[in-house]
């Protein structure tokens, strides 16, 4: 199959709509029409080359579609089925996936491969001059994640795919549950899942861009006291709010004071029960240890970006956690039905998420638009 309107980052930053030729599903895959897609940091992350520059590749890693063929050993998805392709898997049956402790399913594990799990690559480009051209000249191409969603059709291994049961294809809350494949979900699990926020804690949130928004929602569902939102950019206030958080800090405002110091001065000098560090800046790290409390403060890594930081060996001896996340903990069998119901009954506003819309082929202006003060979330319409 020829697809016309795929994304190929070449390199760092440099992205095309370029015709690509999509592989028919092996035996446990599946191959979807995609409907919507969405933009998270990862994908500028992974289009700068972290943690493995692999080019060229398939950009796109939240989105929603419509099965369009199944591999002969698929048995729990069938063609027009509505789904979400996923980055995480979950057998069930595994020692992670029965542990209760954590979402990194050991039978089909999660990788920054840009493979599928048999090695290979669905994605490739044509061979020069001549679509269409014999598999011998075809040039593969690196999918991102599990996924590759920024494009017409993808090819997913079945068992990173969630079918989006009782979902009605004409609701608007369907292409705004693409948002829930990764960025907002992540926040929501780090919130609810790894820091396991307790009823009247409190919580701070650094970075309030989708992620630290999910964030302070699973804090709200939680029942924390105290949300603290940090974040630079002052429009970020009132997203906040429409979440739940209930203090706003901007560092900004206070240039000589550390925003461990600032979070300490709205919990009584003692600092947060939890912290959940969505920005990716190395620095803040230990920022984010001295903003909890001493003995049994937690901090939730979400951000990705730095290969390797350093922490304070003080902040985390006086009796901190520190715990790294990928998908906030979320899986995707059980916790994500649970989310998308409450996208389907507008318990969570995912609309107040949405900033701007493009079509697929104008996806290069999403490098500009992303940069914007306003810019929460980019839908695509495929
Ligand atoms: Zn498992
Ligand atoms: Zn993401």
């Amino acid at each position: 199959m020829t697809d016309y309107n795929r994304v190929v980052c070449r390199g760092p930053e440099e992205w095309k709509v370029e015709e690509i030729e999509v592989d028919p599903p092996q035996a446990s895959e599946v191959r979807i029409k995609m409907l919507y897609a969405s933009i998270c940091h990862t994908d500028f992350l992974i289009s700068e080359g972290f943690p493995l520059p692999l080019y060229p590749r398939i950009l796109g890693h939240e989105g929603i579609g419509v099965v369009e063929s199944v591999g002969e050993k698929v048995a729990e998805l069938k063609e027009g089925d509505l789904v979400m392709p996923c980055y995480v898997a979950e057998c069930g049956e595994c020692e992670n996936c029965t542990s209760g402790v954590t979402n990194m399913c050991l039978t089909h594990p999660f990788t920054f491969s840009g493979l599928m799990p048999d090695g290979t690559s669905r994605l490739h480009l044509p061979a020069a001059g001549r679509a269409g051209g014999g598999a011998s000249h075809r040039q593969p191409l690196y999918h991102l994640l599990s996924c590759s969603t920024w494009s017409e059709y993808a090819v997913s291994d079945a068992n990173f795919v969630i079918k989006l049961q009782d979902f009605q294809p004409d609701l608007p809350q369907l292409s705004l549950a693409s948002f829930l494949s990764c960025g907002f979900s992540t926040g929501f699990g780090a919130a609810q899942v790894e820091a396991r926020v307790e009823k009247g804690s409190s919580v701070a949130v650094l970075g309030l861009g989708a992620v630290g928004l999910g964030a302070v929602e699973g804090a709200k569902v939680q029942g924390a006291a105290t949300i603290i939102g940090v974040d630079k950019n002052e429009m970020k206030r009132e997203k906040g709010k429409a979440f739940g958080m209930t203090h706003f800090i901007n560092p900004d405002h206070s240039p000589d004071r550390s925003i461990s110091d600032l979070i300490k001065d709205l919990t009584d000098g003692l600092g947060v029960d939890y912290c959940i560090e969505c920005t990716g800046v190395a620095p803040l790290i230990t920022e984010a240890l001295d903003s909890t409390k001493v003995g049994k403060g937690k901090v939730i890594m979400v951000g990705a970006g730095h290969t390797s930081f350093s922490v304070n060996s003080v902040s985390l001896l006086a009796g901190r956690t520190l715990k790294g996340t990928i998908f906030g903990g979320i899986k995707p069998r059980f916790h994500l039905p649970l989310l998308l119901d409450r996208c389907k009954s507008k318990e969570i506003p995912l609309d107040k998420l949405l900033t701007h819309e493009i079509q697929l082929g104008d996806i290069t202006k999403a490098i500009e638009m992303v940069h914007s003060q306003d810019c929460v979330k980019i839908l695509i319409r495929i």
